[in-house]
């Protein structure tokens, strides 16, 4: 936590649960990653938090934006991103969709089908696409696989076409997954994308970029390497598999640019003792898998959590939310422990959930209000 957050939280008391975000922690994740990535674009995932604030914050350090929905694209386009700033990452989206990205000058969009393809040639006439290559999502906590990308072959197959539909085709992307702490994984990704373009090269098609996705970390309870070692990885895999003839680069991060910045502030609710399990407190929260934390699903994404206690002793807790849904409950099997003195009514931090909280939170369920957020 950061001491603005801290005396943000000290003076102004707010109501929990409450998410703050510090921006000058998301300038800063911006540019350490611009700065060990200088041969790359940096598009912020806009999905990862959408704020306006966030955005803002980004917009005037030179970022551009990877969204996922013609909402996104017209809240970047509101906050005075320029069309050629902003991508249309995803790789499944409504004819009408396209069609009105178009309109507002839109013109990067990513595909990973014929039938995605075909959409794109009637509807972003001339455009420039990309094709989404598969990644098993391997070595990421947060895996974004099986859903999307095409293997090799095929987006071969596809960008070829993509030129006979009079579209753009410029190149390559992959997702190697969230919260990737595999290195190597980008590697693997990098050869495969510079498969397909030399095989595109060979049939007279010069690409000219290659989309690097996220998977960039933020610091969860596991240990993560500095993002130097990232940048150190992609440069020299560049140079291994396009030598001297790099394309233009992009990356996607959204976890490590709003991740860090953020804490949510929790109140504990209820501490129970369960005689079926008489050596394991339930500490309740008033936040859970639905007021922003689904990314606890399977207990993936592990946060560290402080609380008034720290220092004295602790004992095993399974960590749960305050709905009365059975699914409600964040970690059992993670073996979190929190402080024997921790009692209802004190406030803990969940630590770097700046990212993919706010906007996960539901609008109603039980009838607690959707997370509030304060951007400072
Ligand atoms: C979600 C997503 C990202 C951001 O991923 P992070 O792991 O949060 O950095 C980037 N690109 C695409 C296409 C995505 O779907």
């Amino acid at each position: 936590m950061t001491d603005k957050i801290r005396k943000f939280l000290e003076e102004r008391r707010p109501d929990t649960p409450c998410l703050v975000v510090d921006l000058d922690v998301v300038a800063r994740n911006y540019t350490d990653l611009a700065r060990v990535l200088p041969q790359a674009d940096i598009f912020y995932a806009v999905k990862a938090n959408p704020a306006k604030e966030v955005l803002t914050t980004l917009l005037p350090l030179g970022a551009y934006f990877d969204t996922a929905s013609i909402y996104e694209i017209e809240t970047c386009l509101d906050i005075g991103a320029s069309p050629d700033r902003i991508a249309y990452g995803n790789t499944i989206k409504k004819a009408r969709d396209i069609a009105r990205a178009f309109n507002h000058g839109i013109r990067l969009f990513a595909f990973d089908s014929r039938a995605e393809l075909a959409k794109l040639k009637k509807n972003a006439p001339g455009a420039s696409v990309f094709c989404r290559i598969f990644m098993d999502g391997a070595g990421a906590d947060w895996p974004l696989s099986r859903k999307f990308g095409c293997e090799p072959d095929l987006a071969i197959e596809l960008l070829t076409q993509a030129a006979e539909d009079g579209l753009h085709p410029a190149g390559v992307s992959f997702h190697v997954g969230s919260q990737q702490r595999n290195l190597a994984q980008w590697d693997v990704a990098i050869e495969r994308a510079a498969m397909v373009f030399s095989e595109l090269g060979a049939r007279g098609i010069e690409l000219e970029l290659l989309n690097m996705g996220g998977g960039f970390p933020a610091k969860y309870r596991q240990d993560i390497e500095p993002v130097e070692n990232y940048g150190e990885v992609i440069r020299a895999s560049i140079v291994k598999h396009f030598g001297n003839k790099p394309p233009r680069i992009i990356a996607e991060p959204g976890r490590s640019i709003a991740g860090d910045a953020g804490i949510l502030q929790t109140e504990v609710v209820l501490v129970a003792e369960k005689s079926r399990e008489p050596d394991r407190r339930w500490v309740f929260l008033d936040v859970g898998k639905f007021g922003g934390l689904p990314e606890t699903f399977e207990e993936a994404i592990q946060y560290r959590i402080t609380t008034p206690h720290d220092g004295g002793p602790v004992g095993p807790v399974v960590l749960a939310g305050p709905t009365c849904d059975e699914v409600d409950v964040m970690y059992d099997a993670a073996g979190y422990t929190l402080p024997l003195a921790l009692t209802d009514g004190d406030k803990i931090e969940i630590q770097s959930t700046g990212a993919y909280t706010a906007t996960y939170a539901s609008v109603g369920f039980n009838g607690f209000p959707p997370l509030s957020e304060y951007y400072i």
